[in-house]
């Protein structure tokens, strides 16, 4: 059976504001979910809990990984189980081509299953890399620019998609770049799921973006409003939202129980 990664009942405070409310999502490996919703709704607050970040304050619920409560766990360690979340490495690193970059995340990888371990040899890793970019369609140039450095949107999504390529999760939450509205970066996210979806991936992409299907072709997908998600369906359900958008959500959903 593969992996499973279950959110219950998440509360979450930014800045003593409650931002989620009690979220309960299921993902499994092999599996692809969307998750949509308007703007401040609260998904990039789940995507940013999920990764650890400091200033998001978990307040209520668990998120249950291999049997293990992640919360509890550093960022680190939580990708070494098998996570891969976005906004690992949201700076630009000068001077760190975009494949030193990814040799020493795998060599960190490698170094907390085995601290004996001497890292990945330089042939072996260009194997890899040359492997997954093939199977990315990427140019191999790519390799060789300076991570996020001076990036576009659609770039910093490519090296974060071929970070992930390169890690080979069992689950990956990828969220929309923070400009938002970005179709050339969701497109890259989207083409690039497509590539590596399989059993042994189970991918959460977030996005606000309605009209997703043009893009990607998720199983399951769920729309969330003010810190919940409200609504879960197939990909009928992002269609509903591509024709009507988000106002029957806040219509039904405003005010709702706090
Ligand atoms: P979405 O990704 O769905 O657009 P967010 O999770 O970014 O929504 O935001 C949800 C709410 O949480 C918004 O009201 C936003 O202002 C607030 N919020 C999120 N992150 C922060 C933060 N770091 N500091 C202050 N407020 C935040
Ligand atoms: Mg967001």
């Amino acid at each position: 059976m593969g992996s499973v990664l279950e959110i219950r009942n998440l509360h979450v405070n930014v800045e003593d504001q409650p931002i989620l409310n009690g979220v309960n999502l299921i993902i499994k490996q092999g599996e692809i979910h969307a998750l949509m919703g308007p703007n401040g709704s609260g998904k990039s607050t789940l995507a940013y809990t999920l990764m650890g970040h400091p200033a998001y304050e978990v307040t209520g619920g668990e998120v249950i990984f291999k049997g293990e409560n992640i919360l509890e766990l550093e960022p680190d360690e939580r990708a070494h189980l098998g996570l891969f979340l976005a906004f690992q490495y949201p700076v630009a690193i000068p001077g760190v081509s975009v494949a030193n970059f990814l040799r020493t995340a795998i060599n960190a990888r490698r170094k907390l299953e085995d601290p004996n371990d001497k890292g990945i040899s330089i042939p072996e890793f260009r194997r890899l890399l040359t492997k997954k970019m093939d199977q990315l369609k990427m140019d191999h140039g790519f390799a060789g620019r300076y991570l996020n450095d001076g990036f576009s949107g659609g770039e910093k999504k490519r090296a974060e998609i071929l970070q992930l390529a390169t890690l080979e999760p069992e689950i990956a939450i990828l969220d929309e770049t923070d400009s938002g509205l970005d179709i050339d970066a969701l497109r890259i996210v989207a083409e690039g799921v497509d590539a590596l979806a399989g059993p042994n991936l189970g991918v959460l992409v977030i996005t606000h973006y309605q009209r997703i299907l043009n893009y990607i072709k998720p199983q399951f997908v769920h729309v969330m409003f003010d810190g919940r998600i409200v609504e879960s369906g197939g990909p009928d359900l992002a269609l509903q939202l591509e024709e009507a958008g988000y106002d029957w959500v806040r219509e039904k959903y405003a005010g709702a129980a706090q």
